[in-house]
């Protein structure tokens, strides 16, 4: 169980695994909480792996769903085709999803789902003659995986700036109107509702019959944990329903009671037309996503014939047995577990935990919701070291896993998390924040 000594293969694009070649760090097994070094150490999960292990790793039930289906039906063509689990799942998400989501698209990851969404929209318009609809929102800094729909529609620059070719007549709402008071990141409550009003600007610069949809994260995470300002969405939906634009949220992060609730729809309670799911649905043993949309964007499709020609859509792995068993045993361990709302049981402890770090060397701002939380660390002026990535590797060598992106630490651990594991991370890393150069 040591690393290979040999890593050139593996082509891994991103800068920091530059470093990884250099100084391999490898998970070799994972228990509950915690992953297992190829050097034999314990390390806390504080991540839930990145973000999708919602019920902690290697639960029995879903690892044994899985062997069950493997022998028993391990594939099922996707097209004319049917088997039984697939239908039991979507069922089954139909009942958990805020009502008004009644209809479910498979697919095998958070990319491809934000990827099917957002072709959902623009056919729904063109299938209903309002072909003009072909405009797409979004926001800065937003993240929504790496096809090319999902770097369109997201905000960060760098993701896209190599590619010539992208998604086009794509709009992108401002995430704060001034970066010095960051609305988002502060949560300023005043701010909400104006900062929505943006849309109706993009609206009116295009005029609302040339735009298909607006997509959302409710909590953005992987850019740094940024929670909107009250009243935020609820205005994102007023103004999107008035104008007959779809409303996406993805959650693929907020999904599957990372915030305390079963969905993020839930936590802010608005309904959005379309919902982009992965991740936390198989717990992240399985690539699999989930796109649940509301009955009339179904409804629409099915009028005619002609939905067939207008909307090709499908994954060969769409709804695989396997992957609906691991899905069927997650829900049935998020159920049995109270998991889906152990994140608002957690919240107050969670929130004095973080809090606590406040005031401690380089710390600029936390914020924290269900059983996410961001610690921001201020930037080294005129360099592009990161002490957040120093952070993250002093807490790797004392047995903790926390995700950094750029001079922010994410944390985002198993929901299965306890008080005295809360008390461990945050010791740890008021700790390292001490002696942070
Ligand atoms: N959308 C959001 C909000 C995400 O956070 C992510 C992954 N972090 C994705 C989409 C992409 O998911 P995947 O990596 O499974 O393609």
């Amino acid at each position: 169980n040591v690393a290979p000594n040999d890593l050139s293969a593996f082509w891994m694009p991103f800068t920091a695994n530059r470093q990884f070649k250099k100084a391999p760090r490898m998970f070799v097994a994972a228990k509950d909480m915690h992953y297992t070094t190829s050097d034999g150490r314990q390390v806390l999960d504080g991540t839930a792996g990145l973000w999708c292990v919602n019920a902690g790793h290697a639960r029995p039930k879903i690892v044994e769903a899985i062997g069950k289906q493997a022998g028993e039906l391990d594939y099922a063509p996707a097209f004319q085709m049917g088997h039984p689990k697939a239908f039991e799942l979507a069922n089954r998400l139909v009942d958990l999803t805020p009502d008004g989501l009644d209809h479910v698209l498979f697919t095998n990851s958070g990319s491809e789902s934000v990827e099917t969404a957002l072709k959902v929209a623009l056919a729904y318009h063109r299938v209903k003659g309002e072909g003009s609809r072909t405009r797409l929102i979004g926001r800065e800094r937003a993240y929504h995986g790496v096809n090319f729909g999902g770097i369109s529609v997201g905000g960060i620059v760098t993701n896209r700036k190599m590619f010539g070719t992208l998604l086009t007549g794509v709009d992108h709402m401002p995430h704060t109107h001034n970066l010095a008071e960051n609305a988002f990141s502060r949560g300023l409550p005043e701010h909400g509702a104006d900062l929505a009003d943006e849309l109706e600007r993009i609206v009116t610069l295009h005029d609302a019959s040339t735009i298909a949809a607006v997509i959302v994260e409710p909590v953005a995470g992987s850019t740094g944990v940024l929670i909107p300002p009250p009243g935020y969405l609820k205005r994102l939906r007023e103004i999107t329903k008035k104008h007959g634009i779809l409303l996406i949220f993805d959650e693929v992060i907020t999904g599957y009671g990372r915030l305390g609730t079963p969905f993020g729809a839930d936590y802010f309670g608005v309904t959005p037309d379309i919902m982009v799911t992965a991740k936390g649905l198989t717990n992240g043993v399985i690539p699999m996503g989930a796109v649940m949309v509301s009955a009339e964007i179904h409804d629409t499709f099915m009028q005619g014939p002609e939905h067939l020609i207008e909307f090709f859509h499908g994954y060969t792995y769409s709804g695989n047995p396997v992957a609906s068993a691991a899905a069927l045993a997650t829900l049935d361990t998020y159920k049995e577990e109270g998991l889906l709302t152990r994140g608002a049981e957690l919240a107050k402890a969670w929130e004095d935990a973080l809090h606590s770090l406040k005031g401690l060397p380089h710390v600029i701002d936390i914020r924290n919701i269900g059983l996410v939380g961001a610690i921001e660390l201020e930037p080294i002026a005129g360099s592009p070291t990161k002490r957040a990535f120093s952070a993250f590797l002093k807490a790797y060598e004392q047995g903790l896993l926390v995700r950094t992106t750029g001079d922010i630490i994410a944390l985002s651990p198993p929901l299965i998390i306890t008080e005295s594991q809360i008390d461990e991370i945050v010791s740890t890393l008021s700790g390292i924040l001490k002696t942070l150069e």
